[in-house]
This record gives C-alpha cells, structure tokens and sequence, in this order.
C-alpha cells in the first residue's frame, strides 16, 4: 500500500498567524495519525508579494512551532515550467481564452447592468462573475490586442470546461463545508464562472499550479480551512480536464478573532512572530489551536 502524503501549503506574502499553526499542526497530526508523509509547499506564483524574507519568517515560525517535514521544500516560483505546460494544453483544447477586462471596465458593466434592477451574479466568496464577452472575441481581433501589448489575463471558459467533463464531479470531503457539506460532495464549478488560470506575465494562478502540485507532489490528503471548500470545484474541474489524480479533501475550522471575523495577514496582532516576542511558547501554540 502506497503511504498518504500530506501537505501544508502557505503563501509566503505576510506573516503567518494562529490559522496557520492550527492548520500545519492539524496536518502534521492527521498525516502522523494515517501513517503518512508530511511535506510543505511555499505558494509564491506572486513574486512581487511574495519575498525571500517573508519566506525566512513563514520556516522560523513553522519550525517554532514544531512543525517538521520533508525536505527539500518545493517552491512553486521554481516550477513556472509545468504550470506552463498545463496551461498550454488547455490553451491547445480552447478552453481558456485571454481577457482583457480590466477592473474598471468590469465594474463599470457590472453597474450598468445593475442599474437596470438586476444584480449581477457574485461567486461563492461575493466577486462578481466575469462578464466574459471576449470569450467570443475572433482570433484575428485577439492577436491585435496582443500585439498591441494590451494587458490581459488566461481564463477558463467555464461553460466548455463544464461540458467537456460534465456536470457530475463531486470529491470525498472528510471534514465540512460551510453549510455542513460533508462526505460525497457535488461540485459547483459554475458558481464561479470563468477563473484566472494564469496571468500574461506568470503562466500560473492558484487554482491551476495547486491542482498541478498536489498532483506531481502524489498529495493523497489536502488539509486546508473552510474558506477553500468552495474552491474545491474549481481544482475538480481542471484535474478532469488535465487527467491530475484527485485528493480527499479535509476542509477544517477557521480560527476567528474575538469579533468572530477570519484572521488576516494583514493584522499583525495574531501573528505568531508577534505571539513568540511577547513570550508565548510552542506548547502555547498547541494548546491554543486544541493541540496535543
Ligand atoms: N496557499 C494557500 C493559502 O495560503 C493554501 C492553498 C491550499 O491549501 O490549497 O491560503
């Protein structure tokens, strides 16, 4: 039998806080508990946020609060290639088309249209869909914009997408949604509409290079917070369509603040650098995010 591998997978573009411990401590516990491997990820596709001396901080405080996992760490800013070669394919199938929107011009539709007394479709975190009228665009009148130097970003058409792998995906789902999903879960892609799967600058988003790493990394268990449940979807959709291997998935609690709000990197109060100088202890950590 093939060993579960797990994996705890941070953004180095801020200081880590207690949502962080409480999700690499939980992994490590799960991957101790299934007898399996436990490695990291630094997700750094940003590479204006993210910044080798943030990444330094992120492996201090996991390391401060004993957090131990295999080496060497995969980098993504160091895999631009596959995530490329991903894209490519879909680039190839059609199934991703540039968009040349920007933000304004998006909020700019958005509010012509809700003027008319009809609101805009918003995805499961609250954006407004992608109005995706360039997905009709010819190629000829595509390739000006491009050559012309017109910034835009590679997203997929989701309805193709959708057609392609059909409207029956669903994941085994371990820990709970927001609504108390749990066990066999449909997928929704279609609430999200047409995603960012790359940038014009970096073959890469999120959606696209997690799929693609869980899947060369042989990820068996993904472990992350409530807040990616919804996105979940999203990772079916392209690991069909891409043929990547799929994850159970283990969507856990937040850690909230006192105002009951989902920490943030932004807010310095909660960061575990912040916790470590006012004195607190790795076994602090543990027991503050219901450890051993
Ligand atoms: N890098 C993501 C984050 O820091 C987590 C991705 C994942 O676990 O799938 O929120």
């Amino acid at each position: 039998m093939t060993r579960p591998v797990f994996r705890f997978a941070p953004s180095p573009n801020g200081q880590l806080h207690l949502g962080h411990a409480y999700s690499a401590l939980l992994n490590q516990r799960m991957a101790r508990e299934a007898g399996g491997r436990f490695l990291l990820r630094m997700e750094d596709i940003d590479v204006t946020r993210c910044t080798p001396e943030l990444e330094r901080g992120v492996l201090r405080d996991l390391a401060w609060i004993g957090l131990r996992w295999e080496e060497p760490v995969r980098r993504q800013s160091d895999h631009f290639d596959d995530y490329r070669a991903a894209l490519e394919r879909l680039i190839d199938a059609d199934l991703v088309y540039p968009a040349f929107m920007s933000r304004g011009e998006v909020r700019a539709r958005i509010a012509e249209h809700e003027a008319g007394g009809e609101r805009w479709p918003r995805d499961p975190d609250g954006a407004p869909l992608y109005p995706g009228e360039d997905r009709h665009m010819s190629a000829r009148e595509r390739q000006a914009l491009i050559d012309e130097g017109a910034p835009f970003a590679w997203r997929l058409d989701m309805a193709s997408a959708i057609a392609h792998v059909g409207n029956t995906l669903d994941w085994d789902e371990t820990g709970q949604g927001p609504e108390g999903e749990a066990g066999r879960v449909r997928a929704r892609p279609e609430s999200w509409g047409d995603v960012v799967i790359a940038r014009k600058e970096i073959p890469a988003s999120y959606h696209l290079s997690v799929v693609v790493d869980d899947a060369l990394q042989g990820i068996t268990h993904v472990v992350r917070g409530r807040d990616l449940f919804h996105a979940t979807a999203v990772h079916r959709v392209l690991q069909e369509l891409l043929g990547l291997s799929v994850p159970q998935y283990h969507h856990h609690d937040l850690v909230l603040d006192d105002d009951g709000r989902k920490l943030s990197k932004s807010r310095g109060d909660t960061s575990l650098a912040a916790l470590r100088e006012s004195g607190a202890t790795p076994g602090d950590m543990a027991r503050m995010v219901g450890g051993p």
